[in-house]
Formats: structure tokens, sequence, C-alpha cells
């Protein structure tokens, strides 16, 4: 066997888990009582837990953050059929819901500061039919709340934001959810923060936890009362467990993440041709993702880089690519070049292997095969 068949795949991310025991301890008590879902004990508990570190008034389990999204768009009263204002450079469940909740997404371009929502762009889009605008915290880099709150009462709109990606960030020493209507957050596995599966639907407004206390189990009232026309997106008291366990060490996971992004940074920003996107002023990070931005004068271009890079087992990420509107089921409504910053980023843009286990010698071969293939 050669040297290269040895070497052991690389991941751009993996699942960072409690230890076998610690989750055996946690979920003794579901199997003592056999109450296994519909607002159990492990549900209601982290529930209390995550509003106090999310610092927000209410946070709503659900079942994960597409039905999120979709939940939270119903909950709003929108006229339907209203049009909403977001992104493409966004993971397809952001635009998806929009549609399936009923509403049109408008696409608007985004920024080469930190590739969230171009604010100077929106009002050009808001037309009669305009509902609400769902940006997007991408990569865990914070839109720009202000403005965009100063544009939503201007014109009488709703603002939900896609916080998937934008768990435990802080801005002005505020939980990121403090801010539009309604914030969302995805517990998938992959996130900074997981549930396995599982979403969060967080609000300062008390009669939306209301409402979406219904929304999220059949639009039911009570025993004989039915108020909404809702799906089922409750949490299960064994995915609440795993929450519990995993809130524990998200703080130190957090700060692992930071080392590694220190490292990357330390290593390959000296590569010409290569841009990190800057810490954005008043922000604590969660360090979720470590997006790279190719220059199209580099040796070897984006998709050749991931290719090879595959070779040596180590496997990045496009991501964001293809953009939303790219994709088949979007492609003949819109046009993806109306959205050219988007678009252009998406062709140069990966993200590289980044979770709280991942040890430095990982990086250092990540950053050495890219150093090899570009530099040398
Ligand atoms: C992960 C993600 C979602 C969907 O969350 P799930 O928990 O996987 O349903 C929505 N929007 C963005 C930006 C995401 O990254």
């Amino acid at each position: 066997m050669n040297n290269k068949e040895e070497e052991k795949s690389i991941f751009v991310t993996s699942p960072s888990l409690p230890s076998l025991d610690e989750y055996v301890a946690e979920i003794c008590s579901i199997f003592e009582k056999k109450w296994v879902t519909n607002m159990g004990e492990k549900h209601e508990e982290l529930e209390k837990k995550l509003q106090n570190y999310l610092d927000v008034d209410n946070v709503s389990l659900v079942s994960n953050g597409h039905m999120a999204l979709e939940i939270a768009l119903q909950s709003l009263e929108m006229a339907k059929g209203g049009e909403i204002i977001t992104t493409p450079f966004t993971f397809v469940s952001t635009t998806n819901a929009i549609i399936r909740a009923g509403f049109t997404p408008v696409f608007c371009d985004i920024n080469t500061t930190d590739y969230t929502i171009d604010v100077d762009s929106i009002e050009n889009l808001i037309t009669e039919k305009t509902v609400a605008i769902l940006p997007v915290h991408v990569y865990g880099n914070i839109c720009d709340v202000e403005r965009i709150q100063r544009i939503a009462e201007k014109y009488g709109l709703k603002v939900i934001y896609d916080a998937a990606h934008a768990f435990g960030v802080k801005y002005k020493n505020k939980g990121i959810a403090n801010y539009g209507d309604i914030s969302i957050f995805s517990f998938h596995a992959t996130k900074v923060y997981n549930s396995i599966e599982g979403g969060a639907i967080c609000t300062n407004r008390d009669e939306i936890k209301n409402k979406v206390y219904m929304l999220r189990d059949f639009g039911i009232k009570d025993a004989e009362s039915v108020e909404y026309i809702a799906p089922n997106a409750k949490m299960d008291e064994f995915r609440a467990a795993m929450g519990i366990c995993n809130l524990r060490r998200v703080d130190d996971d957090i700060e692992k993440r930071r080392v590694i992004v220190e490292k990357y940074r330390e290593n390959l920003s000296k590569i010409t041709g290569i841009t990190f996107l800057n810490q954005q002023k008043g922000v604590q990070r969660n360090y979720a993702y470590l997006p790279i931005t190719l220059s199209s004068d580099m040796r070897m271009g984006r998709d050749e880089l991931v290719d090879n890079l595959q070779k040596s087992n180590i496997f990045v990420r496009k991501y964001f690519y293809p953009i939303v509107s790219e994709f088949d089921c979007y492609k003949s409504s819109y046009n993806a070049c109306e959205t050219p910053i988007a678009l252009d980023i998406s062709k140069r843009v990966i993200t590289l292997p980044l979770y709280p286990d991942l040890s430095m010698e990982d990086v250092e071969r990540v950053c050495y095969k890219i150093w090899e293939m570009e530099v040398k």
C-alpha cells in the first residue's frame, strides 16, 4: 500500500456527540416514565435552557430547522401569495419553506463583504405584494439587522431570520434571535449545536410562542378543538435529551472551532488568491463554517482544487453551489444572473473541514495540500 492509500479521510464536518454514558444517564428517566414525546420533561427542560443560552424570551422546539421555517411563516398571519424577499445563496430549505408555506420568494443579491443579503438592494425589490424579508445569517455571519429593521418598519414588513448557521452568535452582547420578528435555528447533526435532528423558533413576541405551540402539533388547541391546519413538527424526548447533553459542551466546541479557524487563517492567508471573510464588528462568533473564496487567477480553479483534494481523501464542500435559483425545480421561474454576486461567489467558494474534534495535524494536512496545489 502506498502513502496515498493510507491517508485517512478528512470530512468537512462531523457531529459533536456526548459520551455514550452521558447520553444513557440522560435518557434513563424517559424509560422510567414512558413519556417519549409530546412536550415531555426533557423537552421542557431543553426549551428553558435554550431560552437562557440564546438570551431570548421564547424558544419553541421543533422537529427540524426546515419545519421551524414553515411554521414561523405560518404563524405571522401574512397575506397568502405575498412576496418574501430572500437570497438564493443559502441551503435550499429556505426557499422551499417560503413556497411550501404559500408565499413567493423574490431573490435579492448578497454583498461581497460577508455574503449576507445586500441591504442596498432590498428596497428596489419591494412591491405592494411584499409581506416580509427572510434573510439568512450565512456561515454564522450576521445580516445588517439594524438597517433591515429600519426598512421593515418603513414598509410594514415582517422579518424572519434563517439563523440555522448562527447558534450562539451574539451581536452587541445580545443573542442574535432578539432581532426581527422570529429567528429559526437548526439543530441538525452538521450544525454547531445539534439534537441529531431538531430546530427552534425564537421570538420575543409571546403571542407567537402560543400560536407556535399549536402549529407544531397539527393546530390542536385541546382535545376537542383544532384552530389551525398545521403539520406535526414536535421534538421527541430522546432528541431533547441529546440536546441537553450537547448544550453542556457547546461553549467548548465553539472555542475548539475558533482555534482551528485561527490555524487555517495563519497557514492559508499568505496565499494570494485566497480570501477569508473578515471578523464582523460587535459580533461574538460561533465559527460554524470556514468559507474561503478563490480568485479566478489562481493556478488551479475551484472545481479542480476540490477534485484534487478529494483524491487525497480530503472532502471540502462547495457551499453554497449551485445557488438556489439554478436548481432544476427553480430554474424555469428564476434567472440566476439576476443575482450576479451570489452566482459569482458560488463558483469560487469552498468551505474547509471544520468540527471540534478535527486535529491540528489534519488541519496542517489540508493546508499543505492546498499550498502544494496552488503555490509550490
Ligand atoms: C440546515 C439549514 C436549514 C434546515 O435545517 P434542518 O434542521 O436541516 O431542517 C435551513 N436553512 C439553512 C441555512 C440551513 O443551513
